[in-house]
C-alpha cells in the first residue's frame, strides 16, 4: 500500500543557513507521485523529486538541485514523512531552505499526526537486499545489511566534547520513530559554532533550539536522553535515505558519517527498487 497525507498543512519559520522566514505547504498526492518539492517563489518551479539523482550539495545540510530550482535542508521533513510512511506529497515552499522550526522534527509529525493519512491503490514499490552495501571514506562510513525490517544503528565520536562517544539502534515503526527519534534536535559543537559565524551562516538566531557542546558542559539546552545528538544523526539518516525514493528494508549501520555518506548510500540503493 501507498499512503499520503488526508489533507494539506502548513508551518513557517525562519531558515537555519540564511535567516529567511520560508512557509511550507504538505499537500495530499495522487498514488506513485513520490515525494516533491514545488518552489511557489519562482516562476518556472517544475516539481523537483526528493530523490538522490538530483542532490547538489551535502556540505552542512542536503542540497536539492534542478536548474535554477534548489532546496536546501529537506531531511527533517523528509524523515517525518518516511518515518510516518507518508509516500507521496507535494511540498510548496517560498523559499529556497526549509524553515528549522525546533531543529528536530516534532512539528512535522505533530501536523502529519493531526491530518491523518490515507491509503492509495496501487503496490509500492520497496528496496530489500540480498548482500550488504556500504559506502565509505576514511573511519567514516554507512552500510545497508539484508534485514526483515528498517533498522537504523548510528555511532558518533567527538573527542574533546561533552558527547563523546555515543552508538544507538532502534527498528524504525511510526511509533518508535514518533517517541524516540523525531524529538531529537540538531546539534553542533561552540567551536563550530564560531567558525561558522565568521562565514555568515546560521544567521537569525536560528540555533534557539539545538544543542551546543562545548567540552564539558552543554551550552543552553540540556539534552532531553544523553544520546540525543546519536538520535539526531539516525534521524538525519532517515531524511537522507527518502531519497532513495521507495521504503527501504534492511538495517543501515552508520559510523561518524554525515550527509555525504548518507546520500551516496541512497543513491546506491536506488538501482535495488523493485
Ligand atoms: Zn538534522
Amino acid at each position: 500500500m501507498q499512503h499520503t497525507t488526508a489533507l494539506p498543512f502548513t508551518l513557517a519559520g525562519p531558515t537555519l543557513h540564511s535567516g529567511k522566514w520560508c512557509e511550507l505547504t504538505v499537500q495530499p498526492a495522487p498514488a506513485h507521485t513520490g515525494r516533491q518539492f514545488i518552489r511557489r517563489d519562482l516562476t518556472l518551479s517544475p516539481p523537483l523529486p526528493a530523490v538522490a539523482d538530483w542532490v547538489g550539495s551535502t556540505q552542512l545540510s542536503t542540497l536539492l538541485e534542478q536548474g535554477a530550482v534548489q532546496v536546501r535542508t529537506p531531511e527533517h521533513l523528509l524523515a517525518a514523512l518516511v518515518g510516518l510512511e507518508i509516500d507521496n506529497c507535494e511540498i510548496t515552499l517560498d523559499q529556497g531552505e526549509l524553515p528549522i522550526l525546533d531543529g528536530c522534527a516534532l512539528s512535522y509529525v505533530a501536523q502529519i499526526q493531526r491530518v491523518g493519512r490515507v491509503a492509495q491503490a496501487g503496490d509500492q514499490p520497496v528496496v530489500r537486499l540480498l548482500e550488504p552495501v556500504s559506502v565509505w571514506d576514511g573511519d567514516r562510513f554507512v552500510a545497508a545489511f539484508p534485514a526483515p525490517e528498517l533498522r537504523l544503528s548510528y555511532g558518533i565520536d567527538f573527542p574533546g566534547t561533552v558527547m563523546g562517544r555515543q552508538w544507538t539502534s532502534w527498528v524504525i515503526t511510526p511509533a518508535i520513530f514518533s517517541q524516540e527519534l523525531a524529538p531529537a534536535r540538531t546539534f553542533t559543537t561552540l567551536a563550530q559554532v564560531e567558525q561558522l559565524r565568521a562565514r555568515g551562516l546560521i544567521q537569525g538566531g536560528s540555533l534557539d533550539s539545538a544543542l551546543v557542546a562545548a567540552e564539558d558542559h552543554w551550552v543552553g539546552h540540556l539534552p532531553h536522553w544523553p544520546d540525543e545528538p546519536c538520535r539526531h544523526k539516525a534521524l538525519d539518516l532517515l531524511g537522507d535515505l527518502a531519497l532513495i525514493g521507495a521504503p527501504l528494508v534492511a538495517h543501515v549501520v552508520a559510523f561518524k558519517a554525515g550527509h555525504d555518506l548518507h546520500v551516496k548510500l541512497a543513491q546506491c540503493l536506488r538501482q535495488f527498487i523493485q
